[in-house]
Formats: structure tokens, sequence, C-alpha cells
């Protein structure tokens, strides 16, 4: 989902933003960080283990989880909420804008999904209640919706194993 429309590249500061988070834990921006970081600026939705390991060939899986965790500890990257077999992470939204998830049970796949302003007030005037009635001070919200995607609610699924040699 790369942004076809006025081009904007990356928005101008968050390499800056990224490095102060980063220093504040003792971390530098290596080459690997700043390849996923790239990575993920670049593709502006939430990506798999498997697409990043994809993306950058030369860089060793174990490296990527590495790297991801430091990202996630500077709060620089978070983790999309879904089944461990489908973690995605993308950047946080200090970096981004806010939105929600439409996630499928079924194959993984996220969707980004931005609601009005008029829905994220009432939203919002809702969840402070709840919180507050429990005395907890509301900051965000992290709201996701779980289901089928398109493909997988296609008759027969889109993640139906082909099995080979089973005829
Ligand atoms: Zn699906
Ligand atoms: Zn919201």
């Amino acid at each position: 989902m790369r942004a076809s429309h006025d081009s904007k590249g990356p928005p101008s500061g968050v390499d800056a933003q990224v490095r102060s988070q980063l220093q504040r834990r003792g971390l530098r921006l290596t080459g690997g960080r700043q390849a996923i970081l790239n990575l993920l600026i670049e593709a502006q939705h939430p990506l798999s283990i498997g697409e990043i390991a994809a993306a950058l060939p030369g860089l060793p899986r174990s490296s990527a989880y590495r790297h991801l965790a430091d990202l996630q500890a500077a709060a620089v990257v978070r983790r999309v909420a879904a089944s461990d077999e489908f973690a995605r992470f993308e950047l946080v939204e200090e970096l981004t804008i806010h939105h929600h998830h439409l996630i499928c049970t079924s194959c993984g796949t996220v969707i980004d999904v931005a609601s009005s302003a008029a829905l994220e007030q009432a939203m919002s005037q809702h969840l402070d209640h709840l919180a507050l009635a429990h005395g907890f001070q509301p900051q965000s919200h992290r709201i996701d919706v779980l289901g089928l995607c398109l493909a997988c609610r296609a008759p027969g699924g889109a993640t139906i194993r082909q099995e080979p040699g089973r005829s």
C-alpha cells in the first residue's frame, strides 16, 4: 500500500525522533535497524517477519527479530495484536497516524482502517468513561476487529492448503 498520491516520502523528522528514542535506551540506529525502519515507513502497512525477511535477504532472520525487539523496546515499532503465528509489526502511532486494524483470523491479513473523527470522538468518550469508572487514566486506545477477509470468505476459502500428490 504505497502512497501513490503526492509522492510523500517518509515524514520528515521521523529519523531524528527515532534516533533520540533509541539513544534514550543506549541504542544506535545501525544499518540493520535503519533498513527495517525504512521498510516499515515505505510499506505504510504492518509487515510480517516473513515479509521483512523477503525484502531484506541479506539480513539473517535472527537479526531481524533482535532489531524488532530493540525497536519495540524503544517504542518506535509496535507489534500488531494477532496470533503468534501471524505476528506483524508497524511504526508506533506517534510516528504515523491513529488507526485501527481488521485482522483475518484465517490467513493473518491485516488491513489498516482509519475511522471518522465523529466515530473516534464517540469511541473515546465511551472508553474514557469505562476507564475512569475503574479509576484508570486513559491515554489512547487500540481497537482491532477480528474476522475473515474477503478472500477467506470466498467459497472454499483462500487458505485451504493444496496437498500435492494426494489424489
Ligand atoms: Zn484471510
Ligand atoms: Zn481509534
